[in-house]
């Protein structure tokens, strides 16, 4: 493992080589830098070398790094996040990747009036593995709840989310990633308001991004490869 600066860098140039296999304009993909386990100290050197877009999996590290760090970090947070947990960081996050009920979104909308909130922006985060394990919304059933979640004032449905199985070989999962675009085509096809676009994709992770970004990607999220691997144990 080299330094977290060469991690960067070597992230970086394999998404704009993705992109540009694609025909994508590299500019259409944001690294979402994944520093959960990791200290704040880690997250300020990426800060120093330019990165602005942070990704947290759970709350109260989420809101602890925000405090310690500068403000203009832009936080996405890609974790579950439970409904009693909304109030916390509603007014302090860019955007949540990992929206998965009706009910979730609803106490966003709800938390963002009390917080004076003006908009926030959310994806829905779709299992389309169909994983038992994984968190997320069946297709069927954003297809079918899709106008409650777009009738929200406060809450933008900005896109979808997945996180794919794990595995060896990122060809696997490329399906995934595909279902998750034509899930957003579809669904964008079907919005008659002009002013409603869905097709903000969050899918790509350290071992599978580059095929994310040659299937439409527009955020990916990668931890591993920049920051190192993760001790839970810690
Ligand atoms: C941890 C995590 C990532 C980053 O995973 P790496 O394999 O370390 O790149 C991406 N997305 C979610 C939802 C995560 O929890």
């Amino acid at each position: 493992m080299g330094t977290m600066k060469e991690g960067l860098e070597d992230t970086q140039q394999a998404i704009i080589n993705a992109a540009r296999r694609a025909g994508r304009d590299p500019s259409e993909v944001t690294l979402v830098a994944v520093g959960k386990t990791k200290p704040a100290s880690m997250i300020r050197e990426l800060y120093d070398l330019g990165v602005r877009d942070f990704g947290e999996n759970k709350v109260q590290e989420l809101t602890a790094k925000y405090e310690e760090l500068p403000k203009d970090i832009r936080w996405h947070m890609i974790g579950h996040l439970q409904s009693n947990k909304v109030k916390y960081i509603v007014d302090k996050v860019a955007m949540i990747h990992s929206v998965d009920s009706l009910r979730l979104a609803q106490v966003i909308e709800k938390e963002a009036v009390k917080k004076d909130v003006d908009h926030i922006d959310v994806l829905l985060e779709v299992n389309v593995s169909g994983e038992e394990s994984k968190y997320g919304m069946t297709p069927a059933e954003v297809e079918e709840q899709i106008d409650q979640f777009l009738d929200l004032k406060r809450v933008r449905i900005r896109g979808f989310m997945t996180v794919a199985p794990f595995a060896e070989d990122p060809e696997e999962v490329r399906p995934y990633f595909k279902r998750l675009k034509q899930l957003s085509v579809d669904i964008q096809n079907k919005t008659i308001d002009n002013n409603i676009d869905v097709g903000l994709l969050s899918m790509g992770m350290s071992g599978d991004f580059e095929a994310a970004i040659e299937e439409g990607a527009s955020f990916v999220r990668v931890g591993t490869r920049i920051f190192g691997a993760r001790n839970y144990a810690l």
